[in-house]
């Protein structure tokens, strides 16, 4: 089973030199092209549950699911009905649906912080218009983040970000001005003393801050409960706008998101990729007072054609109703641990230096014997280890995501049997090197 193949990659070798004569790179989204690990991405056909499927008919476990929104696997049957009959009832028509209603009142109830909430199309455009807000609302100018932390491509929060960013080693893109960024700052993650200077220092001139409360961008990374609380309390203390970016880890870590699970809750919230259960959906809410100031209830500009789209907002409802009704979080929680706990014997056993993360069904295996707490931890893995590993799964039918600075995600359609196997793939990848 898990003998070493040569993969026959000839359809996506020449799809991918078809697509880089198409498209930038070859790809659409940088995080996908495999720069990190060298190499040529697979091109993939198909999925189903835990499975894709590339265009040579090789067959891979899936631990990137869509980097996050697939959590019960690929073509979930009910979101895949909603999907169906949504589309004979026409596919746009920017005004107003029951469903968006619907999807809406299942956000607020699910998410603590969340009061009011507005649809938009990705990830990228809830955290932009979140900062937007929370600066009208304030009237203020400066945004704290993170190293290491993602929150899409958003200009003036493309200072030290996580994945793609960090990965192809772009700290600062050409073409975000420093006049867009004049008014980031960027602190270490889990640094109590770090925040506190800022806030002792600027604290009448900060809007906000934004961070990924369970970090998934520089690796899976986690906040310490001194970290969390020293957040609440500043922003709370100086008038500033608190943001939980839980694109990733909203509905994922806990159907409450990771504010449920350290019961932290923050001012705003930002969500994307399970919400919309794989199509085209971000959101953004929080506190009725401060939603109340986006336009057209209030002045802060905020507008989308596809926003709230009916084919996107009937896969949310269909994805975060499973959710409620037929919860998989403690499946995910046990596999999980299973996964974590088999990946690092299979690193010890082999002699080779790492440390794993986990929170929930979000982990990374760092190639560093660890902590990794942030951002410049995370920076001292041993990438080259970690793209021979990659390989080597990729080898042996097991897809991780193509870098050292991402987690990767179980769903709820890994069983134990394809948990054993990716443990087993990993301990021959390990023992291949010695
Ligand atoms: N915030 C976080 C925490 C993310 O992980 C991502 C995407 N990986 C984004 C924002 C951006 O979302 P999108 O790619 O949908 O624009």
């Amino acid at each position: 089973e898990n003998a070493v193949t040569k993969l026959n990659l000839e359809n996506s070798h020449r799809e991918y030199a078809r697509a880089k004569s198409l498209m930038p790179g070859g790809v659409n989204s940088a995080a996908r092209a495999f720069g990190a690990v060298g190499g040529e991405p697979i091109v993939f056909e198909r999925g189903e549950g835990p499975w894709l499927f590339d265009i040579d008919g090789n067959k891979y476990l899936d631990y990137i699911g869509s980097w996050g929104p697939m959590i019960l696997g690929h073509q979930f049957p009910a979101v895949c009905d909603a999907v169906h009959a949504a589309v004979d009832r026409g596919t746009s028509f920017g005004a107003p649906t029951v469903a968006e209603n619907e999807l809406a009142e299942l956000i607020i109830e699910a998410v603590p912080s969340v009061e009011m909430v507005r649809l938009v199309n990705s990830g990228t455009e809830a955290t932009m218009s979140a900062i937007r807000v929370a600066r009208g609302y304030t009237g203020r100018d400066v945004v704290i983040k993170f190293a290491g932390n993602y929150h899409g491509h958003v200009d003036s929060l493309l200072v030290s970000a996580g994945s793609a960013a960090a990965t192809l080693g772009v700290p600062n893109s050409p073409g975000v001005t420093q006049g867009t960024t004049q008014d980031t700052m960027v602190l270490e993650y889990n640094c109590v003393e770090g925040l506190g200077q800022a806030f002792a220092e600027h604290g009448d001139r900060i809007a906000a801050v934004i961070l990924e409360p369970v970090c998934g961008n520089m690796g899976c990374v986690t906040p310490s409960g001194e970290f969390l609380a020293a957040l609440r309390s500043l922003t709370e203390q100086h008038g500033s706008v608190l943001i939980f970016d839980e694109v990733m880890c909203g509905f994922r870590v806990a159907r409450s998101g990771a504010q449920s699970l350290f019961g932290v809750i923050p001012d705003m919230t930002t969500m994307g990729k399970i919400v919309g259960g794989g199509l085209p959906l971000g959101a953004f809410g929080g506190k009725r007072e401060i939603m109340q100031h986006v336009l057209p209830a209030g002045k802060v500009f905020q507008a989308g054609t596809l926003s709230g789209n009916p084919i996107a907002t009937a896969a949310g409802i269909a994805m975060l109703k499973s959710l409620r009704d037929d919860p998989p979080y403690d499946y995910l929680e046990k596999i999980s641990d299973r996964l974590a706990q088999g990946l690092s014997k299979s690193a010890a056993d082999a002699g080779i230096e790492h440390c794993v993360n986990r929170v929930g069904s979000m982990m990374t295996l760092f190639f560093h014997p660890g902590p990794v707490t942030d951002w410049t931890s995370a920076a001292k893995c041993d990438t080259e280890k970690f793209s021979k590993w990659f390989w080597g799964l990729i080898h042996r039918g097991v897809y991780m995501p193509c870098s050292q600075f991402e987690a990767l995600f179980v769903s709820a359609t890994h069983t134990e049997e394809h948990i054993d196997q990716t443990i087993a793939a990993s301990r021959d990848v390990f023992e291949s090197w010695t």
